[in-house]
């Protein structure tokens, strides 16, 4: 079979030939029907040697959809030729979060040399995946698998960082999505789905914005030196209730920041190298709560299956054949991708 595997750090790599695995034990064999590429993707091939656990080579992706293609004798919970999303975080599978699943915060995640599939562990822009257990799996039904794939990732990312400031999202209040790309679109759409916020968008880019409309934002604006007075303008004047900072550069989170009222909540989602400092008293409002939320649990990524398969949730997907992938790499990387780029076996 086909797989894109990262043999070296900073080398973008190529489709090449290997083995299918066999399933054993509990494990499950999946047919890739379609694999998300993420801004991680990137952060993971040009990290420098050394500063990820992960041994080399492994598969990339993180975002896969497929359908069941073979069962190790000890597998259950999943039928074959049966259609899933692949819940992404892989923990260490027997401590308490991830008996929950909640693989995402594993107890043991410091001394494990990955952190899912395609993060040390063999992924899925491959023809198969090997999962080690079907409890990683979520039925899709017959949602479109360049629709199901970027739900494990771009969708529960979201959908949890949601999750978390959902309490402080009632009537009449403000939400702000900054970064409208392949989680910040889906953000706009669980906030749409899921609370009755107000919804105001920031990107640097003019297509993100029309991709925010199209998602249902009620405001979208360019990120500008007048930016946080427009978005208080838009608050009724008294700041936003919360702020998704899907970039996390220096220069959102000072947006972030100037843009909250007092008791407002950050989610940081975005890694973009940005700090803020923490200080009593300091230029964050009073009551300011901070999350750093990472990826989501398995129930809340069949919650996410579900709403999708409602209709409330739509992912604009741009569709490469796996050979085409250091193409795909290289659009993501330029900044030339729209929505989430997925990736097929062709
Ligand atoms: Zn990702
Ligand atoms: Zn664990």
């Amino acid at each position: 079979m086909r797989a894109l595997r990262l043999t070296a750090w900073g080398e973008t790599p190529a489709p090449t030939e290997v083995e299918r695995p066999v399933p054993h034990g509990t494990e499950v064999l999946v047919r890739v029907e379609a694999a998300g590429l993420c801004r991680s993707d990137l952060h993971v091939i040009d990290a420098a040697p050394g500063t990820l656990p992960y041994r080399l080579p492994f598969t990339l992706g993180h975002e896969v959809a497929g359908r069941v293609a073979a069962l190790g004798p000890g597998a259950d919970g999943v039928g074959l030729g049966e259609r899933v999303v692949v819940h992404g975080p892989w923990g260490c599978g027997s401590c308490a979060r991830c008996a929950a699943g909640h693989d995402n915060y594993c107890d043991r995640r410091d001394t494990l040399a990955w952190h899912g599939a395609g993060l040390g562990r063999d992924g899925g822009m491959a023809d198969y995946l090997l999962v080690a257990s079907a409890r990683h799996l979520v039925p899709i039904g017959d949602l479109p698998a360049d629709q199901a794939a970027p739900l494990s990732d771009a969708g529960l990312t979201s959908y949890h960082a949601v999750a978390g400031l959902r309490p402080a999202l009632g009537e009449d209040t403000t939400a702000v999505v900054i970064g409208v790309g392949g989680l910040g679109h889906l953000a706009v759409q669980i906030l749409r789905a899921t609370t009755a916020s107000r919804v105001l968008a920031v990107d640097v880019r003019e297509d993100a914005l029309a991709l925010a409309d199209r998602s249902g934002a009620d405001f979208g604006t360019l990120l500008r030196p007048d930016t946080a007075r427009a978005l208080r303008a838009r608050s009724g004047d008294v700041g936003a209730d919360a702020v998704l900072d899907f970039v996390g550069t220096a220069r959102t989170l000072e947006l972030a920041a100037g843009v909250l009222r007092p008791g407002g909540a950050l989610a940081l989602v975005g890694s973009g190298g940005g700090s803020l400092t923490v200080a009593k008293p300091g230029v964050l409002p009073p009551g300011f709560r901070l999350s750093l939320p990472f990826w989501g649990a398995r129930q809340e990524l069949a919650e996410v299956v579900a709403l999708a398969r409602s209709g409330a949730l739509h992912v604009e997907a741009e569709r490469f054949p796996l050979s085409a992938a250091p193409e795909a790499i290289d659009r993501l990387r330029r900044g030339a991708a729209r929505g989430r780029t997925v990736l097929v076996p062709d």
